[in-house]
């Protein structure tokens, strides 16, 4: 044999070689002829498609992610085997951070305490918050199943002994712990309950990048993560997959849904943590699911502008119980604006309309002043000591002394506090205010710090129905997928009412698991 025929040989061997690599490996970036070929050759009718490793995928260990875990576990009898991918170091998303609490309708704590509250009031707040753009039927779900939250949550050791009146709600259904933090005991307690299950494995450093998707069949078999201790991408197979992977209130990367969907908010600090980049959104939207209400971003009226590092991005919530046990907001005229007790997107709108933009900020921060007094501090119990501690609450001798540091005319402010506590409980002020927590003294000690309205919770998201089924841009229901939590939209339309997201958690996160049991048992 010739040289040049030797050499034309082992280039034959070497192309047949590259070819077959990348036919296996990825069908789709050969010409479709090729494609249809290769399964003609190498597909055997009898060979099973790639074993799927587990029963069920959960992407995300926040609120919705825990509790669908555990529910998994729970219907199954602990038949599942499931996986649950964080891409943080820990669990704890947003749903950590929670700090005013979790709605719930007729509890044993409204029954004790004699609260008057139902279904329809429930219901029409939900409604009248999102502003026509919620799905009835999923509020209606929310509303429904939200009485068997709390013994749920409470048999598995969970505090939800305090119930309280939140912005926008006609009754007090807000419920949370004495002592601690209602977000880090929810999501720390059932961290516990989830880690100790051994069909449920629990891998961090895992962030999902891709779900894999049969178009033909218009069917989700799992997910390729980065496994970001190893450095590599992992591709693992799952009869289902249930995305937990909260919002995008803290998108500003180059691909960012806020830029694309709200860019008028690109300056505004946020609430949420840098974990929130609405990755299960944009990995959805590639295999074609739809997005709802992408454009529906709450803005916070109040979280606390920490003088030590004034114009930083991320701030701490002032929870809305602050305004709940009786916190009035002032401008810098001494004059009150709102009805502090409004819903949220109320109470920013006439911030932004009535209070100053600081000037001196690199981001569009807009500032009022937020003021309680020792008994509001009682009322709200030992966590409101974290904002003490921190200085976002600052304690003043008086009203005086308070003006004085922040140059705010005390004749008006003087003035303001004295009409305030004239009025009376089932009465409305200028502003629409019927329920006045707290009378102030002007010489009494006070507590008061700087707020701004701040990025705080993304209303849209993936299109699902009751049964947490999501749907493609042709309104099908994609097989195998399912979603819970912020990552879903819907719910809440224009406006979430307080308590309302963790209580989406709750609901859904234990419909997802449901459902995705459901289609396993017809599966198998
Ligand atoms: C400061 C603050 C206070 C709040 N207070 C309240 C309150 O009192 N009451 C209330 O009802 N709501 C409150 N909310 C809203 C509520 O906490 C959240 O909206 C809700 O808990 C979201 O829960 P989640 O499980 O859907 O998402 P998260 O809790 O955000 O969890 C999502 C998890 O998914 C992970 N993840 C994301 N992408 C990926 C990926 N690609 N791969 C793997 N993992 C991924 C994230 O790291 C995160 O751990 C508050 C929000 C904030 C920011």
């Amino acid at each position: 044999m010739k040289i040049g025929q030797i050499l034309i040989f082992i280039i034959s061997i070497l192309i047949a070689i590259t070819y077959y690599f990348i036919i296996k490996n990825y069908p789709e970036l050969m010409p479709t002829y090729i494609q249809n070929l290769q399964k003609y050759f190498f597909s055997n009718p009898e060979t099973p498609k790639q074993q799927p490793e587990y029963d069920i995928i959960i992407v995300g260990a926040g609120l919705a992610g825990l509790t669908s875990a555990y529910e998994a576990n729970l219907i199954s009898n602990g038949k599942l085997k499931i996986l649950l991918l964080e891409q943080e170091k820990k669990y704890g998303g947003n749903s950590i951070k929670a700090s005013s609490g979790i709605n719930i309708l007729n509890s044993p704590i409204q029954e004790k305490e004699n609260i008057k509250d139902s279904y329809n009031l429930f219901y029409n707040d939900t409604i009248r918050s999102g502003k026509g753009k919620s799905i009835p039927q999923l509020v209606s779900t929310l509303v429904n199943d939200s009485h068997d939250i709390f013994n749920y949550y409470t048999n598995l050791g969970i505090d939800l002994s305090h119930v309280g009146l939140l912005g926008g709600h006609s009754a007090a259904r807000t419920h949370r712990p004495e002592k601690v933090a209602v977000g880090y005991h929810l999501d720390s307690s059932m961290f516990n309950v989830v880690k100790d299950i051994k069909n449920i494995k629990y891998q961090v450093n895992s962030t999902v990048i891709e779900l894999i998707y049969d178009k033909d069949k218009n069917e989700v078999n799992g997910v390729v993560y980065y496994d970001s201790f190893n450095k590599k991408n992992v591709k693992i197979y799952s009869k289902c997959v249930i995305l937990t992977c909260g919002g995008f209130g803290h998108d500003f990367e180059s691909d960012s849904l806020l830029k694309e969907f709200v860019p008028h908010l690109m300056n505004f600090p946020t609430t949420n943590g840098p974990q929130s980049k609405g990755i299960g959104m944009k990995i959805a939207r590639k295999i074609g699911v739809q997005l709802v209400d992408m454009d529906q971003v709450q803005v916070h009226p109040t979280a606390f502008v920490n003088l030590k590092n004034r114009y930083e991005k991320n701030k701490i919530l002032a929870a809305e119980l602050i305004r709940g046990v009786g916190g009035i907001l002032i401008n810098q005229k001494g004059m009150r604006f709102s009805n502090e007790l409004g819903t949220r997107d109320y109470v920013t709108k006439r911030i932004l309309d009535n209070c100053e933009k600081n000037s001196n900020s690199p981001i569009d921060q807009y500032e009022a002043f937020i003021i309680i007094n020792q008994k509001c501090v009682d009322i709200y119990g030992p966590n409101v000591y974290y904002y003490i501690n921190l200085e976002l609450l600052k304690k003043y001798n008086n009203f005086k002394e308070f003006a004085n540091t922040f140059n705010i005319p005390y004749d008006k402010l003087s003035e303001t506090i004295i009409k305030y506590n004239k009025n009376e409980n089932g009465k409305e002020d200028e502003f629409g205010k019927k329920v006045f927590p707290m009378k102030f003294d002007l010489n009494e000690v006070i507590y008061a710090g700087i707020i701004t309205p701040s990025i705080h919770y993304t209303m849209g998201g993936i299109k699902m129905n009751n049964n947490t089924e999501i749907y493609n841009i042709n309104g099908q229901v994609i097989k195998g997928l399912f979603g819970a939590g912020e990552v879903t939209g819907g719910v809440h339309g224009g406006n979430r009412l307080g308590g309302n997201s963790l209580l989406e958690c709750a609901v859904y996160g234990r419909k997802s698991a449901q459902s995705a049991y459901n289609l396993i048992k017809k599966l198998n």
